[in-house]
């Protein structure tokens, strides 16, 4: 009897449920880590993204073998072909897996003819498992991710002073929303230098003979365990004390703010949640930082993404296929090129994405998916736009965050109302605005912002629709004292812009 284990791409981890299992057997185990030519030929992905995972994939290969277990490393077009021989060569009469996140990895490995037992053992990768995260659900007439996340503070014991929280108040957004005025200095992000592996990967991806898009060059991504516990730990240091209060404000060659540009190492496996949070907690009562920071922090991390990968798996398997509002609108072209759009906002956000494969969360969710939610785009071109732009974009969290917090496709069972917004709100909390063709103000006219007619246009042509949506109803009360002439100028540009 021999058991194998094969490590898939985001689950780099030396921690991870498989490994954990053979410890004891750790010289008798063989290991297998494939690179797929033909997964990464499925959508154009981010040049960076495929960088970053085959760089961390073979970096964490060289950390195992060193730690004496015994590694196969393949490249090849599928990952059926050398898993068979690997499995033939080894005698391995059982493989087993970390269950991976996605459910379209799930179904491939289920598909594969294997002549061995597959076992697929628990992901310890999330603080809630699967059946945690249902129970809870179950056990729910809503699923606030408010709820979710006070519960996940009291069972895990983060920032609780007995039952109460810290402080006395779980949720500190309100000061967590500050406009971005007067000139902003956030401390410098930590990037990395290329290695020798990683610059062979960036040299493959880059005259690879598949569809690709964005930036390799410019690839300053962490690869290992340690870059990425030394960009935590500058996270922590330099960026946490300020994080919170222009949490959601977005200024013109500030790309990252003080975000902690930690998706990517969390989504590979290379940090743990907990481990995250734990920092981010220490530091709290060692520094005596700002509550609103720290809370406002691990709400992200203890609360939504934790919510995410939760309701990504509660779902049915077609909450990918969603659309509520029945959009159908192609995805504009700027979206793969960031020159074909005037409009500021997106024309700066989408360079950005280009350069560094990287938007933070307001970025997508107010300027990115809301232009493509008031456009009545698809809500699959653009979460498959999404998916192939991010490099720490997975399945798991892109349905979610796509088509259900961002385009509303699930009709409200994550978020409580569309979020959509016209250029008011971009004019508020970013300086875009200042350098646009258009004019913030104009819902109509010659310099009209898109982001104005196209808003009140989706109000207008999903009225009904909207109308269940409690809180919708201030904005559907300014929406019906318009007037028709009014709205049906919006309309007809509405209608001229997609020509
Ligand atoms: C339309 C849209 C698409 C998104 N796509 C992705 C994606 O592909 N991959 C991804 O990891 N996140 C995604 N998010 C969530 C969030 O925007 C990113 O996790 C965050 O911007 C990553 O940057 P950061 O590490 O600097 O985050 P910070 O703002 O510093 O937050 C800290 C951490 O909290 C976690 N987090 C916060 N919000 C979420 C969330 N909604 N879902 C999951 N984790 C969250 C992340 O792990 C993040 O690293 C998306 C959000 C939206 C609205
Ligand atoms: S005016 Fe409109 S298009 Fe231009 S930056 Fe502002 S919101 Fe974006």
């Amino acid at each position: 009897m021999t058991t194998g284990i094969w490590i898939l791409g985001n689950q780099l981890s030396t921690g991870q449920a498989a490994l954990e299992s053979c410890e004891a057997k750790r010289q008798q185990t063989p290991i297998i880590l494939i690179e797929s030519r033909s997964y990464a030929r499925q959508r154009p992905y981010h040049r960076q993204k495929l960088v970053l995972v085959w760089s961390a994939m073979r970096h964490f290969a060289e950390t195992l073998r060193s730690q004496g277990w015994r590694v196969t490393y393949e490249i090849a077009e599928d990952f059926e072909s050398p898993l068979k021989r690997w499995i033939e060569k080894n005698q391995i009469s059982e493989l087993r897996v970390m269950s991976p996140n996605d459910r379209p990895f799930a179904q491939l490995i289920e598909n594969l003819e294997l002549r061995c037992q597959l076992t697929l053992v628990p992901n310890n990768h999330f603080l809630w498992s699967v059946e945690e995260f249902q129970t809870w659900a179950n056990s729910r007439k809503r699923l606030l991710m408010e709820d979710f996340y006070r519960e996940g503070r009291k069972r895990f014991d983060v920032l609780m002073a007995g039952d109460e929280p810290v402080g006395g108040k779980w949720n500190l957004d309100k000061q967590n929303r500050k406009p971005p005025k007067g000139k902003f200095n956030p401390p410098e992000a930590l990037w990395f230098e290329p290695d020798e592996i990683t610059q062979e990967v960036i040299d493959e991806v880059k005259s690879s003979d598949f569809s690709t898009y964005g930036e390799a060059e410019s690839f300053r991504w962490g690869v290992t365990r340690q870059q990425a516990l030394a960009a935590l730990d500058h996270f922590v240091q330099k960026r946490l004390p300020t994080f919170g209060p222009y949490q959601d404000a977005m200024v013109t060659g500030q790309e990252t703010m003080w975000h902690a540009m930690l998706s990517p190492y969390l989504n590979l496996g290379l940090l743990q949640p907990m481990e995250v949070i734990e920092a981010v907690e220490s530091a709290y009562y060692e520094n005596d930082l700002e509550l609103n920071s720290v809370e406002g922090f691990i709400r992200q991390v203890l609360g939504w993404r934790e919510y995410m990968h939760g309701i990504y798996n509660y779902m049915d398997a077609d909450y990918p296929e969603k659309n509520w509002f029945n959009h159908t609108q192609p995805l504009p072209k700027f979206y793969w090129d960031s020159s074909k759009t005037d409009m500021n906002c997106l024309h700066q956000i989408v360079s950005q994405v280009e350069k560094m494969g990287y938007a933070h969360h307001i970025q997508r969710l107010m300027v990115l998916s809301n232009f493509a939610l008031i456009a009545g785009v698809s809500p699959q071109q653009i979460e498959d736009w999404f998916h192939s732009a991010f490099v720490d974009g997975y399945d798991w969290v892109m349905q979610t965050n796509v088509i259900g917090m961002g385009q509303f496709a699930d009709g409200g069972v994550l978020a409580s109302k569309p979020y959509a917004s016209s250029a008011n709100y971009i004019n508020k909390m970013s300086d875009y605005c200042g350098d646009c063709t258009y004019n913030p103000k104009n819902r109509t006219g010659e310099k009209a912002c898109p982001f104005n007619f196209f808003y009140w246009d989706f109000l207008a042509r999903h009225r009904e629709q909207l109308k269940l949506q409690g809180r919708m109803n201030l904005v559907l009360g300014n929406l019906k004292r318009m007037s028709e002439e009014q709205l049906q100028a919006i309309r007809s540009l509405a209608q001229a812009w997609h020509g």
